[in-house]
């Protein structure tokens, strides 16, 4: 079985086409600049590129020029569209009707509707790209996979903001945390690296990239997350303030007179590590100027550093322990000083990092916790479109 995973946003698309035998991408590729001037299509296969670049009005023409690339006959893995037996949608919010992937049907698409006023930014590409693979594609099934899905195990006195509770009841304003498909992939493979069932574990899974959440996964089941009503809550992110006191908002509108976007801007683009360093939002530069001895970008590093051991160590008071800890996502992956960094002083929670195993390569799932840690440490790649895919398969064949 073959699916094809695709992941929409405003102006770009990415997509994997994955052969569910041996849960191998065939191609993966990325369509950027839809509807706007210089569209281009990249596509890679055994690492080998193809590049398609012409126009594209609309995601209709992306999608339609996705399923060409693949069905190229020098550049292409399949021989016809009909090879593809399903595909599945990474869909940002499901609201609290969904706690599990679902397959796709008129209901489905207008509860995505309803979900639009709780993700402005992100559900209406998502339900652009569904339309469009829908009306290319009628007969191909179609599964929505969540990224608040894995987070509806949150138990209410932890998804319930402490505001007027009608605010809840009449707006859905609660907790509902992203991430989820990530989260769930990376605390399955790390149970089965400590050879345990998931249902004994008590994991932390932190996936530290561009945007970056944390998540207290206990028996299998996410109990508690940073990021909330909307992404912008929890620890700081490459530019997004993560919690702050409510109090700057009104603040920043009243003394300085900023406008709800402007607010708005600020704490989602210039705030986070970009708006301490003032240099950059890109872990790596920041890392650069503070080993030149940039005060502010080392302040940065900190600042980011010290939240995350603040919520790993919150979380193990939130399940009574801790098993493991997971390291995921660009920076989680990629920065062994981080994760140093950000273990160092958890001692006293049984964490115990083994620097030599902590620097050593990169690309693949392996331990960076020393023999004696009481608490494994994991560095694990994410594969969100794998997840997708699994999801996919399964309410497929049921
Ligand atoms: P997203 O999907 O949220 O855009 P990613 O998970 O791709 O983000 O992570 C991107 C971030 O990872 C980059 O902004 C960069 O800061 C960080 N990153 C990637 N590689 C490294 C590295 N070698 N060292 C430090 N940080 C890195």
């Amino acid at each position: 079985m073959k699916i094809l995973v695709i992941n929409c946003g405003s102006s770009s698309l990415k997509y994997q086409l994955i052969d569910m035998k041996n849960e191998n991408a065939l191609a993966k590729g990325l369509v950027e600049r839809i509807g706007i001037e210089g569209s281009i299509l990249t596509q890679k296969v055994n690492g080998e590129k193809y590049i398609i670049e012409q126009p594209m009005k609309d995601h209709k023409d992306a999608i339609k020029l996705v399923l060409d690339a693949l069905v190229d006959k020098e550049h292409g893995v399949i021989s016809d569209m009909s090879e593809i037996s399903a595909v599945g949608h990474r869909v940002v919010h499901g609201g609290e009707k969904y706690a599990k992937s679902v397959l796709i049907d008129d209901e489905v698409m207008k509860s995505l509707e309803d979900c639009i006023k709780l993700a402005p930014l992100h559900n209406p590409p998502n339900i652009i790209g569904i339309n469009a693979c829908k009306s290319l594609m009628p007969n191909t099934p179609m599964v929505a996979v969540f990224d608040t899905a894995f987070h509806q195990t949150i138990p209410e006195y932890a998804y319930i903001y402490p505001i007027p509770y009608d605010l809840y009841k009449k707006h859905g304003i609660r907790k509902y945390g992203f991430h989820g498909t990530s989260h769930r992939y990376v605390s399955q493979v790390a149970a089965e690296m400590m050879g345990k069932d998931i249902k004994d574990l008590k994991i932390i899974t932190c996936h530290l990239g561009n945007g970056a959440s944390i998540c207290a996964v206990d028996g299998g089941k996410s109990v508690e997350t940073s990021m909330g009503f909307t992404p912008l809550e929890g620890i700081a992110m490459g530019t997004r303030s993560g919690s702050i006191d409510p109090a700057i908002i009104t603040f920043l509108m009243k003394e300085l007179n900023l406008s709800i976007d402007e607010v708005n801007n600020l704490i989602n683009k210039k705030s986070g590590v970009y708006g301490i360093s003032g240099l950059s939002s890109d872990f790596r530069d920041i890392e650069m100027a503070a080993e030149e001895g940039k005060h502010r970008s080392q302040l940065a590093l900190d600042v980011f550093h010290y939240k995350v051991k603040r919520f790993i160590g919150s979380y193990a008071a939130v399940m009574g322990g801790v098993d493991c800890v997971v390291f995921t996502a660009g920076l989680g992956e990629n920065a062994p000083l981080s994760r140093s960094e950000i273990c160092n002083g958890l001692e006293f929670l049984g964490i115990k990092i083994d620097e030599k195993k902590n620097n050593e390569g990169r690309g693949f799932a392996k331990v960076i916790s020393t023999e004696d840690s009481k608490v494994k440490v994991f560095v694990i790649p994410t594969d969100e479109e794998l997840m997708i895919a699994r999801d996919t398969k399964i309410i497929v064949e049921a």
